[in-house]
């Protein structure tokens, strides 16, 4: 008789969980998946995947916009119906859950609607039948939950990126508290739906963290958007109305009233309830589970990949370690996941792409830096008459020309820097990048074209 009912017990069924479920029953592992909402997790169900959707809507406005100069006219104004877009997403989001689930079972995997509480390090109990499942290895992979901060009075009214996706229809006005990713990319994407958009935030720009020029850079476009910013503002109280709006009283002494108050102020890693204390799983000081680099806790049994480890908070990274655990301990082949010179874009309109560092990094780390700089109005916005701009920065070393990071705001960002994390990651130097012939006419033959040093700093 088997020591273990499952080789592995997996507890979440979202894109970390489920991409190491499958690649261990791949490797011949007898899995079990526990999942207590929808499979697919935050960025299949209420994340990225439906966040993109709703980005494509919102440019729609944009496009419509820019065709005129083209030439063409809409003898009427065209509509927009949140509800179909919300339906539209439904099945779309549906049929991914579907296929993830099916990537599980196709190896032999299993999962079930519950949630599940670790007893000890190798026990798992399912809460919607008290089953007790043991596994020779347990996998956290539970991701986080939206943080709703600051704590003030009438904070229940707010609502988080969880249930913004499904609001029963567009709101006129909304109050987006935050300035991160999720933030800007709500901000950009009601603005254009025709909601009238304030955001507020502790910080005195958007995106801590980010590029200094991509920052100024975004702050502008949401603001000629539509979007009102608000810097060192934050909500001290939130009262429903009568009528059913929301007022806001502001940390300036301020009031508004929104129809949605959207709070974006960051995840934390969900570990709440889920046994891990009892098995003796250290956490670190802001709840994440601490994982080696091979994401093993520090009970041997026991490992977690994704957001509930707060490495890096991003999909492809969940995968990816999600991927190494699998061909780690069933694979036969010890992997380590490289966290460093992660490509990454921000959904935004202006859209964001960036990879490596960003010039205040770079000036910490290096003696001498050179920066390169180009803002251009995009080929496309010349007959559509838009006055907006584009802008790309190159971040080298000056000493070995190698370079350190790329930053670009404007359209397909993202896709540009999928593609320059490649060169980044080989260690491409800004000769390599001279060296490329341009592809034309594109935006991105900007990053091959340009020559001109725009400043240089030595330490
Ligand atoms: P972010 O960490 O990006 O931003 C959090 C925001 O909340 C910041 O503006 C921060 O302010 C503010 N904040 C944090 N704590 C407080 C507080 N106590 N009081 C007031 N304001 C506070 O988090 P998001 O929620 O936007 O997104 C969560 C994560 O999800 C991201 O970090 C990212 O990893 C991932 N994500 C990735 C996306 C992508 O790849 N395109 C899209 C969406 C999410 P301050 O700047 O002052 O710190």
């Amino acid at each position: 008789m088997a020591q273990f009912d499952v080789d592995l017990f997996v507890i979440g069924a979202g894109s970390g969980g489920v991409r190491a479920s499958r690649i261990a029953g791949g490797h011949g592992a007898k899995v079990l998946v526990a999942e207590e909402f929808r499979i697919g997790g935050t960025c299949v169900i209420r994340g990225c995947i439906p966040k993109k959707l709703y980005v494509y809507a919102s440019r729609f406005v944009d496009d419509y916009e820019d065709a005129v100069g083209y030439g063409w006219s809409f003898p009427q104004k065209p509509t927009f119906d949140w509800t179909k877009l919300v339906a539209a997403k439904e099945k779309e989001i549906t049929r991914l859950s579907g296929l993830y689930q099916k990537g599980v079972e196709g190896v032999g995997g299993s999962i079930v609607q519950s949630r599940a509480e670790i007893e000890d390090e190798h026990t798992v109990r399912l809460l919607n039948d008290g089953r007790k499942i043991t596994a020779k290895y347990i996998l956290v992979a539970t991701g986080g939950s939206p943080t709703l901060v600051p704590e003030i009075p009438g904070i229940e009214h707010a609502i988080s990126s969880n249930e913004v996706f499904d609001l029963k229809h567009l709101p006129a006005s909304m109050l987006i508290v935050g300035g991160g990713f999720i933030a800007v990319e709500f901000a950009s994407v009601f603005t254009r739906l025709g909601t009238k958009v304030t955001q507020v935030m502790r910080a005195d720009n958007v995106l801590r963290g980010f590029d200094e020029d991509l920052r100024t850079g975004l702050h502008e476009g949401l603001n000629h958007a539509g979007v009102t910013t608000r810097f060192g503002v934050l909500p001290s109280k939130i009262a429903k109305q009568p009528n059913g709006l929301l007022s806001a009283t502001f940390s300036d002494g301020t009031t508004g009233e929104f129809e949605q108050v959207l709070v974006a102020t960051g995840r934390h890693p969900h570990t709440q309830g889920l046994g891990l204390e009892k098995a003796g799983v250290q956490l670190d000081k802001v709840g994440a589970v601490k994982v080696d680099d091979y994401s093993r806790t520090n009970v041997p049994s026991i490992y977690a990949v994704g957001d509930v480890t707060n490495r890096i908070n991003l999909t492809p990274v969940a995968v990816r370690e999600g991927h190494a655990f699998a061909d780690t301990v069933f694979g036969g082949k010890d992997v380590k996941v490289d966290h460093s010179n992660v490509a990454s874009a921000v959904f935004s309109t202006p859209e964001i792409g960036t990879v490596g560092l960003t010039e205040a990094q770079a000036r910490d780390a290096f003696d001498i830096v050179d920066i390169y700089r180009a803002t251009f109005r995009p080929l496309k916005a010349t007959l559509s008459g838009r006055t907006e701009r584009m802008m790309m920065k190159i971040v080298v070393d000056g000493k070995s020309d190698r370079v350190l990071g790329v930053h670009i705001l404007g359209h397909d960002a993202g896709e540009m820097a999928q593609l320059l994390g490649i060169a980044v990651k080989m260690r491409a130097t800004k000769a390599d990048f001279d060296a490329t012939m341009a592809v034309h006419p594109t935006a991105a033959e900007e990053l091959v074209t340009m020559r001109t040093r725009t400043v240089r700093y030595e330490k």
